[in-house]
């Protein structure tokens, strides 16, 4: 497991850098992507700064159903009433860039699959 790094999330949620917030209660913050693939690009992201999925233990159990519940309430909340994607990016093969765990949600198009 690697130690969780400062990044540019961990501003993000001081409010050390500015973002688009959407949503935010004890445990999770949501924000637009700076970079958009959709019409509709929102990270949701922990607090807690757990750098991958895979870095996940037991104890983030509650945690990660949270972060999941709450992409489903932040598609709710933009109106992403015909349906959306969830993608969490893991490690180099995944393609992940940001070293703090977020989930993507994207809407507002026709997603295609499988995904590149
Ligand atoms: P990933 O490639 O899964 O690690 O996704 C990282 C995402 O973070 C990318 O979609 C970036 O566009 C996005 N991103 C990077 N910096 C920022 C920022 N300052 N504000 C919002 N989104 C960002």
């Amino acid at each position: 497991m690697s130690e969780p790094q400062e990044t540019i999330f961990s501003k993000i949620i001081r409010r050390e850098i500015p973002a688009d917030i959407v949503y935010e209660d004890d445990l999770a913050l949501a924000f637009r992507d700076i970079n958009p693939q959709a019409p509709v690009h929102i990270l949701v992201i922990p607090k807690k700064a757990i750098a991958k999925l895979s870095d996940a233990q037991p104890e983030d159990q509650a945690l990660m159903g949270h972060l999941l519940l709450t992409a489903k309430g932040v598609a709710e909340q933009v109106g992403l009433t015909n349906g959306y994607r969830i993608v969490i990016n893991n490690g180099n093969d995944g393609g992940q860039t940001v070293y703090h765990l977020h989930l993507h949600i994207l809407g507002g198009r026709q997603m295609k699959w499988p995904p590149g």
